[in-house]
């Protein structure tokens, strides 16, 4: 009978073992439980356990990633957006500047994450994770001032197009528009330029960029085709779940805490 009871309390104080456990368990923004604590975060991610994040990014694409004057100094929305979720993490973000097209292959090895107006895609999705989205676009057309032949996408048809070697402009001028002639640029400014050079009709590109670089070059003026929505997001190294949770969580508390509507003033809203 003794041996009985004794049996009876180790149960108890296991069983309230397990319930104080079960208590202390760390709960995400929903709730939910997540059992995970922020140090086996940063063991299961590498990135997660270095002071400062590498982020690649093409700074040819105002007004979310350009050089300063200096023609050095990364600058731009995507720029201090990456900077604040990078202040929320405990992080420094360091910047690197490369090719649109070399981005992607670049995670991973030369760069820890990316930030570039990325569009989220299905065949980008193969190959990188992406954070949730912070920005819509969608495609825009520029076009010279006094052109009255294109109104509308419709018109791009047969005509010669140019892009940004790699983006989704790229994809849609190449897959979607009967006939025309696309070229391909490492820079849209210098696409800009040859649409005023007359080699070329039109640059298919984002909205917001469309509007500051044609801000930005007198003669030009900005048509809205009817494309899709296209969603931004920071591009990720596949499968390391607990840097995107982190990243997710720092874009979220950005949002609460208005940066992320000062910057949109500040860079976006403020020059359209
Ligand atoms: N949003 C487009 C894309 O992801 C263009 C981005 C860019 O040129 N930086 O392809």
């Amino acid at each position: 009978m003794k041996k009985m009871r004794k049996v009876l309390a180790v149960l108890m104080i296991l069983t309230l073992l397990v319930t104080v456990f079960a208590g202390c368990k760390k709960q995400d923004d929903n709730g939910k439980e997540t059992g995970t604590t922020e140090s086996t975060a940063a063991e299961t991610s590498p990135i997660l356990q270095k002071d400062v994040i590498v982020v690649g990014t093409n700074a040819e694409f105002p007004p979310f990633e350009y050089l300063l004057d200096d023609g050095v100094t990364p600058d731009g929305f995507d720029m201090a957006l990456i900077k604040a979720i990078g202040e929320k993490m405990g992080k420094e973000v360091k910047i690197e500047n490369m090719d649109f097209d070399a981005i992607l292959a670049a995670i991973g090895n030369k760069v820890d994450i990316a930030i570039a107006g990325l569009t989220v895609d299905e065949e980008r999705l193969l190959q990188v994770d992406f954070s949730d989205t912070y920005f819509t676009a969608v495609q825009s057309i520029i076009v010279k001032e006094n052109d009255d032949t294109i109104k509308s996408a419709e018109d791009l048809k047969g005509k010669k197009i140019g892009v940004q070697l790699g983006t989704t402009g790229d994809l849609i001028a190449t897959d979607d528009i009967e006939g025309a002639t696309v070229e391909r640029y490492k820079k849209a400014i210098t696409a800009v330029l040859d649409l005023l050079n007359g080699r070329i009709d039109a640059v298919l590109i984002d909205s917001a960029t469309a509007k500051a670089l044609s801000a930005a070059n007198k003669g030009t003026k900005v048509i809205e085709g009817d494309f899709e929505p296209e969603h931004y997001a920071i591009a990720l190294p596949k499968g390391d779940t607990a840097l995107k949770d982190s990243i997710n969580k720092a874009l979220k508390e950005v949002k609460e805490d208005g940066t992320f509507d000062e910057l949109l003033e500040k860079y976006i809203e403020s020059g359209e």
